[in-house]
């Protein structure tokens, strides 16, 4: 049962695993293609704004024009080299003028994004006599090369459109033709959260299915292992039951067949030893199955027979009457309260009493103090043993039906797993609580709290 329960759970966490992974991929797939979505928006919005700098401004396109010529014939000259033509294209004087120009536009056209950009220039190539191409540079995308714009890295910038120009001109009878390439780059502020916005609802709705799935699968389990628990607990019973019901049986039985002989019936002194143990065992028997009986009726409901009484008195008298029964074990009173009056049921709440005192001679304790306290509108009661003590994973269950410690062997002593579990149901019944401190192999306090 225990292997195919760790089965079940070995299965159902690889499934939820899967099934998570599965939803991260989807979610992860949907955001790559929303991203891809908001560039191709963003490119086709741009596109309609700016097909040409000449749009922005025609003034500073032609002084632009005129640098790339003034460059471009000073080069067929032989007066400067490709590295002046590139420092002399970067370093124009009307970056500043044309990169506001077109900030200006961004955020009169698209007033929904703000839009860093960056204009670069890749390719600079003069065709001497229209046919032969000088390189003068070709390069990727470098920010290095930038001709206009605010970005400062083309990292997480995307591109928006590449502008090829070309110029025809004449110098000193030489036909020369300028072919240019640069292209826009652009990084929307805030991009990521715009595109979780636009996720919102599935990233919500999965969020939500994978938590309800974890929690269905968590309650699912702890029912589980809960019924378990529960099957567990009854085997235990059985056991116990049978364990406690062979004892006295088998003493009646020896009894019985020793009673047959003659010899034992004469003589009164053994045949009285024999009535008695017969009578004992006929008690114990007696009382386990009233035990059982108890127990079983208390799961409906307790009817109390409640009265008036003063409680240190009532507990004093419990006290001196199990100090008679158990005459080795020290029982002391420490009662920091006086002629409590509360409405109780003497038969219940004595019988409750006892169990937990024999509990604390039975689990090895030789010397027990009896408390009572007010706290805040409360009665306390603690019965504190100086036994074996319980470890603290098992405290919570201590107030179980049919639940005992294991302590190795489980018959070490004897016992049904009823006692705790009555005194809980009787002190529920008086709307109190009971409660357990204690610490293995020092010993145990319990608490029983009572309304005032
Ligand atoms: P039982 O004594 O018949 O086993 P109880 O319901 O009275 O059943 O107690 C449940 C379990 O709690 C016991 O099996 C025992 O292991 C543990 N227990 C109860 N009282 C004490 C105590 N005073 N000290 C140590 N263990 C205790």
């Amino acid at each position: 049962m225990k292997q195919r329960i760790n089965l079940l759970i070995a299965f159902s966490v690889v499934a939820l695993i899967v099934l998570s992974t599965v939803q991260c991929y989807l979610v992860k797939t949907t955001y790559d293609y929303k991203v891809a979505q908001f560039h191709t928006q963003i490119k086709n919005e741009i596109a309609q704004i700016s097909n040409n700098y000449s749009d922005i401004d025609s003034v500073l396109v032609s002084r632009k024009e005129a640098l790339y010529t003034h460059l471009s014939e000073k080069y067929i000259q032989g007066k400067n080299s490709k590295i002046d033509i590139k420092k002399g294209i970067l370093e124009n004087e009307y970056r500043s003028a044309l990169t506001a120009q077109i900030q200006r536009k961004f955020e009169r056209d698209l007033p929904n994004f703000k839009i860093d950009f960056a204009i670069v220039l890749n390719k600079f190539i003069l065709y001497k006599n229209t046919k032969k191409a000088d390189t003068i540079f070709s390069e990727k995308p470098f920010i290095q090369n930038k001709l206009y714009g605010n970005l400062a890295s083309l990292n997480h910038a995307f591109l928006v459109r590449n502008y090829v120009g070309t110029t025809n001109g004449t110098f000193e009878n030489q036909e020369y033709q300028l072919l240019t390439e640069d292209s826009m780059y652009v990084s929307v502020i805030d991009w990521e959260m715009i595109i979780l916005r636009r996720m919102a609802f599935i990233l919500v709705l999965s969020l939500f299915s994978i938590l309800t799935l974890i929690t269905l699968f968590v309650i699912a389990l702890k029912a589980l292992i809960k019924q378990k628990k529960v099957s567990d607990v009854k085997t235990d019973f059985i056991n116990n039951i049978t364990h406690e019901l062979k004892t006295p049986l088998a003493t009646l039985g020896i009894s019985t067949k020793i009673l047959e002989q003659k010899n034992i019936r004469e003589n009164d002194e053994n045949f009285n030893a024999i009535v008695n143990t017969i009578s004992r065992q006929n008690n114990r028997l007696q009382s386990l199955i009233d035990q059982v009986m108890a127990n079983s009726l208390a799961e409906n409901k307790i009817e109390l027979q409640k009265e008036k009484i003063e409680t240190e008195d009532f507990l004093q008298t419990i006290v001196n009457d199990f100090k008679i029964t158990y005459p080795k074990i020290g029982v002391k009173t420490d009662f920091q309260t006086q002629k409590t009056n509360l409405v109780l049921d003497k038969f219940h709440l004595t019988t409750a009493l006892l169990n937990v005192l024999e509990n604390a001679v039975k689990y090895g304790s030789n010397t027990i103090i009896v408390k009572t306290k007010q706290v805040e509108n409360q009665f306390s009661i603690s019965i504190e043993d100086n036994g074996i003590g319980i470890a603290k994973n098992k405290q919570s269950l201590l107030f179980e039906k049919f639940y005992r410690v294991e302590q190795g062997n489980l018959h070490n002593t004897k016992g049904l797993g009823l006692g705790l579990y009555y005194v809980a149901q009787i002190v529920k019944a008086h709307q109190g609580s009971v409660n357990v401190i204690s610490d293995l192999g020092k010993g145990t306090q319990f608490t029983i709290l009572l309304k005032v």
